[in-house]
């Protein structure tokens, strides 16, 4: 089994139910073993404006798939979510994207690993100190000094 990290977003419809949602999947995903959950953030958009807020979480996993086949599985569940793909930066239902997996790394289109803008985002990094804070982002150093750095005033935790 490998260790993963999931980060979770969602900006319509329910956010909150979505994530939890996709969660469940996730946890009932035969080769994935669902470990920590961070709290639920409410968070700011980024991109077009006037968007509605997004709520985001990250997630911890050991998973005997390969990180291809994670990712695989990470888009299903957005499809089933209702996802459309549209405009980059745009609001959607569901979104997942693999954070980091123990000792991989990928630099192609489809996959890009560890997840090259993780460190640069507090919506990311904020919830991924709650479970790994001592995790050493490749090339950045650690998550909780990562984390206390960023300015992260729109990240809020929500009340879950
Ligand atoms: P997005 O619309 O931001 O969810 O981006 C989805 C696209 O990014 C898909 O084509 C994925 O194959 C690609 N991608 C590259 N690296 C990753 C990653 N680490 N996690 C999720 N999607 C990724």
């Amino acid at each position: 089994m490998t260790t993963a990290c999931i980060a979770l977003g969602a900006n319509l419809g329910d956010p909150q139910q979505q994530l939890r949602q996709a969660l469940a999947a996730l946890a009932c995903t035969p080769g994935i073993v669902l470990r920590q959950t961070s709290r639920f953030y409410r968070s700011a958009a980024l991109g077009p404006a006037g968007q509605p807020d997004y709520c985001n979480a990250v997630c911890v996993v050991d998973t005997s798939l390969s990180a291809d086949a994670l990712l695989t599985r990470l888009q299903a569940i957005e499809n089933a979510a209702g996802r459309i793909r549209s405009e980059r930066w745009g609001p959607r239902v569901l979104d997942l994207d693999l954070l980091w997996m123990d000792g991989v790394a990928s630099d192609t289109p489809r996959l890009q690993l560890p997840h090259p803008q993780a460190h640069l985002r507090a919506f990311v990094l904020v919830p991924l100190a709650d479970l790994l804070p001592n995790l050493e982002w490749p090339g950045h150093g650690r998550v909780a000094a990562l984390a206390a750095s960023i300015d992260r005033d729109g990240v809020v935790p929500l009340n879950d």
